[in-house]
């Protein structure tokens, strides 16, 4: 079922939504050569918790993390551990924070120190397919208008589009209805209308869209083991197109 907010509601939705924001900016200084993904986990949780907010991925499903930390090749779900950033690596942080009962999802993918031409072109293309996605977003327009932009924003560079793994609406749980691919046909799936919420989310392949799943049941991996990027926000549906929720 998708649900439409109360004005009311979108207002607490902005506030979880900044939370996920602040998260993401009190960690960027932190993400150097050297830092494990478990102390980046300790930190984003800390932060999340001192805004009276509870992060949303922690015991998800089972998930062991308070955030998603995902190294190079792979594009989702990693799990935080002893694993030590090193420069040229790049690291996706899935951040969900859950604040007076409402949700707020956003990842990003960052670079460690000076990395090379073919991450840099993979990170500002699935940035700029997240935005290509979002100029759909609008009162009138289909979910499969939103996946259709990106798609072919995709292509157009020649970067493997995920499939298996989509974005979703956004509420009183992290994962509501509808799906939100990135993939899809134009004027096809839900129409969108004021009041919905959804966190829009490429995650972008530098090889083949092909994956696979680790034995941890969580990590997802490119199977050619090129680098992967995501990049996510969670929006709300407005009167003439959409607000991000999970900005400034
Ligand atoms: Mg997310
Ligand atoms: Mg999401």
């Amino acid at each position: 079922m998708i649900t439409i907010k109360s004005n009311r509601e979108i207002e607490l939705m902005k506030q979880a939504g900044n939370i996920v924001y602040q998260t993401h900016q009190y960690l960027k200084p932190f993400l150097k050569e050297g830092i494990t993904t478990e102390e980046i986990d300790h930190l984003a949780e800390q932060f999340i918790r001192s805004k009276g907010a509870t992060p949303s991925f922690k015991g998800y499903d089972g998930f062991p993390g308070s955030v998603c930390t995902s190294i190079n090749n792979q594009v989702v779900h990693g799990i935080p551990g002893k694993t030590k950033l090193k420069n040229g690596d790049i690291i996706s942080i899935d951040i969900g924070a859950c604040y007076k009962g409402f949700h707020g999802d956003s990842a990003w993918t960052y670079a460690i120190g000076e990395v090379d031409e073919e991450k840099k072109y993979l990170m500002e293309h699935t940035e700029k397919a997240l935005f290509e996605g979002l100029k759909q977003v609008k009162p009138g327009n289909r979910i499969g208008d939103i996946g259709y932009a990106i798609e072919q924003y995709a292509l157009k560079h020649h970067l493997g589009v995920v499939k298996e793994l989509v974005g979703h609406g956004v509420g009183t749980d992290v994962h509501e209805d509808p799906e939100v691919p990135n993939y899809g046909k134009a004027g096809t799936g839900p129409l969108l209308k004021k009041g919905m919420v959804i966190a829009v989310e490429p995650m972008l392949n530098l090889g083949t869209a092909d994956i696979y799943m680790l034995d941890d049941d969580w990590t997802i991996e490119t199977a050619d083991g090129k680098p992967s990027a995501h990049y996510e926000h969670t929006v709300a549906v407005t009167e003439d197109g959409y607000q991000i929720l999970t900005g400034e």
